[in-house]
């Protein structure tokens, strides 16, 4: 390539790789001119900013999905508890209730009563599935 405009900054002008206009090169190395270079500088801080922001909003969205994970966990533990009582409620009630519907059921009671007979065998299969042994 010829070298119609000569040195500055002591380097000899050249072509830019982006525009193809001519520009004198400060360190020598420089294949694009400086409006490519700052325009592309725009380019990059402008998707930079973008991405910060759009990481920003993410943050801000973990942070609410945080919390809300953090309520469901207490809601959970509370709900745990709950059943927790509930079963050992159960658990209580289960033995006198069967106790009582046994005797209400009893066979002497009904006439010997086929379905007395079966609901009364169904509820002491109940109890010894509670209570084995
Ligand atoms: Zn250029």
């Amino acid at each position: 390539m010829s070298k119609p405009w000569g040195n500055f900054y002591g380097h000899a002008a050249r072509e830019c790789d982006d525009c193809g206009r001519a520009f004198y090169p400060r360190q020598g190395w420089e294949r694009i001119c400086y409006p490519c270079w700052r325009a592309g500088k725009n380019a990059e801080e402008q998707e930079l900013s973008e991405q910060a922001g759009a990481l920003q909003k993410k943050a801000q969205e973990l942070r609410t999905l945080e919390g809300e994970l953090e309520q469901w966990g207490k809601e959970l533990i509370e709900w745990e508890h709950r059943l927790k009582l509930r079963e050992q409620h159960a658990a209580n009630e289960w033995p006198g209730m069967l106790m009582r519907l046994i005797k209400l059921a009893h066979p002497d009671r009904h006439d010997n009563s086929r379905e007395a007979n079966d609901v009364t065998r169904w509820l002491i299969d109940q109890r010894e599935r509670l209570h084995p042994g």
